[in-house]
């Protein structure tokens, strides 16, 4: 069994739905959700649309290896109604590895620790809320500290929902 963090974003159509049923479908494929943390909004980081992001992020176990994990991660955002495009987009879901165990992987289209994360305060600060300590095993510095070093103002992140968001549906 492995834990690994997942970041989950929405910025188009009834975005908290899009997210409850990302994490029902993770269920249904064999990966136990262990925390959950609030959900944010933040602007759109990395292009420009007036669609506002929820972000979460979601710790989980699960006997899936990171590939196979992503694959799932795919389907789901395919599900969902996501579009392939080679630059970002506005999506229903996305559904991001932002760490897998202490793993450090670079194989065809999958970089974990995802190469983004510790630049991002829309990961870091949920991500933070759920596992402070974990430690980023490239950078070797914790969760914490990285978004202490980070900043966000840019981002605008705003709290959402701060409790039981996922069961509330
Ligand atoms: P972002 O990774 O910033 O969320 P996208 O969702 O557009 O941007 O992702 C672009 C591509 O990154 C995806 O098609 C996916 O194949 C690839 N990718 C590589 N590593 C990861 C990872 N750890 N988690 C999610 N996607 C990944
Ligand atoms: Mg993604």
């Amino acid at each position: 069994m492995n834990e690994a963090l997942i970041g989950l974003g929405s910025n188009l159509g009834d975005r908290p739905a899009h997210l409850r049923a990302g994490c029902l479908q993770m269920l249904q494929n064999g990966i136990t959700i262990l925390s959950v943390s609030s959900l944010y909004e933040s602007n759109p980081v990395g292009y420009t649309s007036p669609n506002a992001f929820l972000n979460a992020v979601v710790k989980v176990r699960t006997g899936l290896n990171a590939a196979v994990l992503m694959a799932v991660l795919q389907t789901i955002e395919r599900d969902a109604g996501r579009q392939k495009t080679d630059s970002y987009t506005d999506r229903p879901i996305d559904l991001d590895i932002l760490f897998f165990g202490n793993s450090s992987i670079n194989v065809d289209a999958l970089v974990v620790p995802h190469p983004r994360a510790h630049q991002r305060g829309f990961v870091l600060v949920p991500a933070v809320e759920i596992a402070p300590d974990w430690k980023h095993p490239l950078l070797e510095k914790t969760l914490t500290e990285l978004l202490k070093g980070l900043n966000t103002d840019s981002e605008g992140i705003r709290i959402f929902s701060s409790s039981n968001w996922l069961n509330n549906v």
